[in-house]
């Protein structure tokens, strides 16, 4: 009895589960059977499995003792897994329409998949047909079956597809695989979803021009742009978020607003226009405003320096392909691409006690750093931007308290615009410079200040710079998506290739302590995430017209400048509208250029001396008298509330 127990366990197969249990069965089993084990309802949702740490198929059959996490439409590598099958399920249909079509590759790329197609030019008028195409091949839930054949016999299946030949051809020799489902085959690594059913919500996107193999003297291919979800709820919740993004597209309002513009003579370098110059300055005004109140003071540093500069700092070795260099009185010079190696002059122009330190100089600097003109976006993307750097110098024991106070100075500048953020620790490197001990107490130093601060963070080992450990801040718009802007970065390298130095208490030399930090990161980037953040309506302290003054007629013309003279005065950004138009057309002017507050000028008013006053959100009141309006409008702006109630807490 017991040896006949003994022959039967070796037999079985042991299945290892993440929370530890054990499933045995008697042959050897597919992801499916091990799903079905547990409970029907898991095995329906099942779409692959990580099997001894690589993803697979779940009809994959284990054949010895593994550890099988099963992946289910709930996981994270699902999505990409089942918009993967739908790009195949996409260029299968794509097939079936256009005889001549001709497949390249098919990845999942952020947000859905794509198809590289050698075929007749698309638009999007023919996304329909190509969807119900697809929508057929959903129903018909076609299995995804992997076939695994030889070099040789991949390449004669391919007959006549010039593109597979070539990628076939490109490969090792050995093993090659193909997913079939129905009548389609495609090379292709997988995994795959189980069948063609689980593509359940998907949706073409966009289609662009592309090279066969990013190469512009090769064939010009149709670049499909998808997206799928396991559910038509999540597609549709996406495609109202794009809709919305597109709304916000800050070059689209830029244009509207009249904010900023770009031109062919500068590619990549934005010019600002009278509004956006008054975003600009509002920002910075408010941000010289918080420095200050944080012990910070402001420098600035030119924007060429010479080559042995960039020498020393590392930047001529190591970055150079992104400088603009040029040559004057025979000697090489580069524009900045950042304001560290001023900031270090500056500091060693003069010996320092340790009773200065912390020294924290800040500069709104200048810096040019060279883009490939395909990556340039918007305000997003530039070749020329101003940084919010700043260079704090301190000694060992202050760099918790002086992390703990940039946190808070973010907290407070993010929180100013209703920005949300999320924290990252990233520790030492494999390649680095600097001691264990160096790294020990900076790494200490940070996650001190972390801690102390008390907001959750994620580490990321590994993953800091090789001349320290930081911090970087992602902050959360309006529509959910992140942005990495601020980062707080300990700098060991530079003090040492700088030479910087204080003098301590003991009266002899020490290296400070040096961190980089940004908050905004890039002004102009940050200005574009806000105008995407407020879909270009700004709160009354930001924005560039606060008041628009109508005036009903033209007979209430020079009473309409008076009044708005008046408001200038008194420190108000307004805008006259005497056109002879409607005066209907003029307010929904005004509340299309999202200006917050809205004057009409008529003769009541004039008679009385009292303002009719419409905020942006709709609200009219009227019979204000001037002085109840500018208290309540300055005080509004003093404290940069996010809100349009602007009358309604005074009860008027
Ligand atoms: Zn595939
Ligand atoms: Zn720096």
């Amino acid at each position: 009895m017991s040896a006949f127990k003994t022959i039967c366990e070796r037999l079985m197969i042991n299945i290892t589960l993440p929370d530890g249990n054990i499933k045995r069965f008697d042959n050897p089993p597919t992801g499916l059977d091990v799903a079905k084990s547990i409970s029907e309802g898991l095995a329906r949702n099942c779409v692959a499995m990580e099997l001894d740490r690589s993803l697979v198929d779940l009809n994959t059959r284990i054949s010895e003792n593994a550890r099988v996490r099963l992946i289910t439409t709930k996981d994270a590598e699902a999505l990409e897994i089942m918009r993967h099958s739908a790009a195949h399920v996409m260029a299968q249909a794509i097939q079936n329409l256009y005889k001549d079509a001709r497949l390249t590759i098919g990845p999942v790329v952020e947000d859905g998949f794509y198809y590289d197609i050698d075929m007749e030019p698309v638009s999007e008028a023919d996304f329909p047909k190509i969807e119900a195409e697809i929508e057929k091949l959903v129903k018909e839930k076609l299995p995804f079956e992997r076939q695994l054949v030889s070099k040789a016999e991949a390449l004669k299946f391919y007959g006549d597809e010039k593109y597979k030949l070539e990628m076939i051809s490109d490969l090792a020799d050995g093993t090659i695989s193909f997913y079939k489902s129905g009548d389609f085959t495609d090379l292709c690594r997988g995994p795959h979803v189980p069948h063609t059913g689980f593509v359940k919500a998907v949706k073409l996107t966009k289609v662009s021009g592309a090279y066969w193999r990013a190469d512009q003297n090769r064939e010009q291919l149709q670049r499909i742009y998808g997206t799928a979800f396991f559910d038509k709820k999540e597609l549709k919740a996406y495609l109202t978020f794009i809709e919305e993004a597109k709304k916000r597209n800050h070059r689209k309002i830029g244009e509207a607003q009249d904010l900023f513009s770009f031109h062919d003579e500068a590619p990549g370098m934005p010019f600002f226009h009278p509004k956006g110059m008054v975003l600009w300055n509002t920002l910075l005004e408010y941000w010289r405003e918080e420095h200050r109140r944080a012990g910070y003071v402001e420098t600035k540093t030119p924007i060429m320096l010479n080559r042995s500069l960039w020498e020393k700092s590392g930047h001529w070795e190591n970055y150079r392909e992104n400088m603009y260099t040029s040559v004057i009185d025979e000697t090489e010079y580069a524009i900045k691409p950042m304001n560290c190696p001023g900031g270090m002059l500056l500091y060693s122009r003069r010996p320092h006690s340790y009773k200065e330190l912390p020294i924290r100089a800040a500069e709104i600097g200048l810096v040019h750093r060279h883009e490939l003109s395909g990556v340039l976006s918007g305000l997003f993307r530039v070749r020329v931007f101003h940084q919010d750097d700043a260079h704090i110098f301190m000694m060992p024991n202050q760099i918790e308290a002086e992390i703990l106070g940039v946190l808070r100075l973010v907290e407070r500048i993010y929180s100013t615009f209703g920005l949300g953020f999320n924290l990252e620790l990233s520790t030492r490197p494999e390649k680095s410079i600097g001691s264990d001990e160096q790294w020990k107490s900076a790494t200490d130093g940070l996650l001190s200040a972390l801690k102390a601060y008390g907001k959750g963070f994620k580490t990321n080992e590994g993953d800091g710079a090789f001349y320290g450990p930081k911090i970087d801040v992602h902050i959360q718009d309006a529509l959910g998506r992140t942005w990495q802007c601020g980062t707080i970065q300990l700098d060991m390298s530079l003090p040492e290739r700088f030479d910087l130095s204080y003098i301590g208490a003991d009266n002899e030399k020490h290296r400070p302590v040096m961190i980089h930090r940004v908050i905004c990161g890039s002004i102009e980037r940050f200005l574009g995430i806000l105008i995407e953040h407020f879909a270009g309506k700004f709160p009354l302290w930001m924005s560039p017209v606060q008041v628009a003054v109508l005036a009903i007629n033209d007979e209430m013309a020079p009473y309409a400048h008076e009044i708005s003279s008046a408001l200038q005065e008194a420190g108000l950004r307004t805008e006259v509208d005497s056109r002879t138009e409607s005066l209907n057309k003029k307010i929904r002017e005004a509340q299309l250029n999202q200006i917050p507050l809205i004057l009409t000028i008529g003769a009541k008013e004039k008679e009385s001396g009292t303002l009719s006053v419409r905020t942006l959100d709709g609200n009219v009141q009227f019979g204000i008298s001037q002085n109840e309006f500018l208290d309540a409008v300055l005080s509004h702006i003093r404290d940069k509330k996010p809100d349009f109630m602007i009358f309604d807490k005074k009860g008027s």
